[in-house]
């Protein structure tokens, strides 16, 4: 007798970094968990997608995005937007502070379908638009109440602050230093938007430990990762020695060609690859969503490999769930992922200063699967074409 199977998908390229494995395989699902590797001929599916011509990747996670829905002038309900992206997870990158967390939990976390988790804004107001920044005071830190939100809600991964002449305005390191003695205290991890920094890089990086995160690493305003000379700062690279992560989080403009290309040329390669996505982002034509933003890294040369496990295994790992996401192994939760690369097209990755690079492949999602259940879909992927 065959063995019952809820879905084969059969004659996908398997794209695991976890495992180091890109190739042919058959992949079979049943009562939302993956089950080992095995030929399609022993099976019998309820259901069998041909993926032949196609890349199955894990459910991606988006490790940086905004989506305080009615919250916040940023946020998006993740689900709508995100699911047919092939993203299955993510993470809120500080739009809520302990002030109104519980409203965005409320709100956000307990109404999605998708796995999402948190880091909490340092300030207690979160980010709630564009023209209205946070209270960076730390005078206003509330120690107690951020405390009781990390003992009460697991989601929450650590704290989040951006470190931006724009917001931090006099207040110079102190922001940096009250928020990590926090983080230390509360046994956290600190991730520090480093866009247009107040002060040099190098000094903000000097002070994370292994586990935090510099954000927006190949930003291009007044301090980078980069020496004049254009190789990566000593300072820089000793931090990720230390363990420091750097995400990319490159939205439409949290990242500078002149910073990114001379980066990866020296070998200097996003732990993290995360959109930063808002509502008035979402489906941009500079940023558009995860699919788009791997694509750009793609065309610039980062390997296939690279690129996934920049958005499944690494972050998994952060998360502590390297085991159940962001991986098509035996047991782990059947959160997949299954696109196109088309290898024939003119795109043109854009940014917001109206920098340009040139691209002729892209990453099109065609169908996700969500704990075992397929929750998007194409309909091309329904027929083959004569
Ligand atoms: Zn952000």
């Amino acid at each position: 007798m065959k063995e019952k199977v809820d879905i084969l998908i059969s004659g996908g390229t398997i794209v695991d970094p976890k495992n180091n494995l890109m190739e042919q395989q058959d992949l079979a699902i049943r009562d939302g968990k993956i089950l080992p590797l095995q030929q399609a001929c022993d099976l019998q599916a309820e259901q069998v997608i041909n993926a032949r011509g196609y890349l199955i990747t894990p459910g991606l996670i988006d490790h940086h995005v905004h989506i305080f829905d009615g919250g916040s002038e940023y946020g998006f309900f993740p689900d709508s937007a995100l699911l047919p992206m092939g993203v299955t997870a993510a993470v809120d990158a500080g739009s809520a502070g302990a002030a109104n967390y519980e409203s965005f939990r409320q709100n956000v976390i307990l109404r999605s379908k998708m796995k999402l988790f948190a880091y909490l804004n340092i300030s207690s107001m979160g980010q709630l638009g564009g023209n209205f920044p946070e209270q960076i005071n730390p005078q206003y830190y509330d120690l107690p109440r951020i405390r009781s939100m990390i003992d009460k809600f697991p989601e929450i991964c650590g704290l989040k602050l951006r470190c931006d002449k724009a917001i931090i305005d006099d207040w110079g390191h102190v922001p940096l230093q009250k928020t990590l003695a926090i983080a230390r205290e509360l046994d956290t991890r600190l991730v520090v938007h480093g866009k247009n920094p107040p002060m040099p890089l190098e000094a903000i990086t000097a002070q994370l430990g292994a586990g935090d995160i510099l954000c927006h690493c190949y930003q291009g305003l007044n301090s980078t990762i980069l020496e004049q000379s254009g190789g990566i700062k000593s300072s820089i690279q000793a931090a990720r020695t230390r363990g420091v992560l750097f995400d990319s989080a490159d939205a439409k403009g949290n990242y500078d060609y002149q910073v990114l290309i001379p980066a990866l040329k020296e070998g200097f390669v996003p732990d993290i690859i995360s959109t930063d996505l808002t509502l008035s982002s979402l489906f941009h034509p500079q940023i558009y969503g995860l699919p788009l933003l791997l694509s750009k890294y793609l065309n610039l040369g980062l390997p296939l490999l690279e690129v996934i496990r920049a958005c499944t295994e690494k972050p998994a790992r952060i998360l502590g769930l390297e085991n159940r996401l962001g991986t098509l192994e035996a047991g782990a939760i059947a959160d997949i992922a299954m696109f196109e690369l088309k290898q024939d097209v003119a795109v043109v990755f854009e940014n917001k200063n109206g920098d340009c690079y040139n691209g002729n492949q892209v990453l099109v999602p065609l169908m996700t699967i969500l704990e075992g259940k397929i929750v998007y879909r194409h309909m091309e992927t329904m027929f083959r074409y004569r």
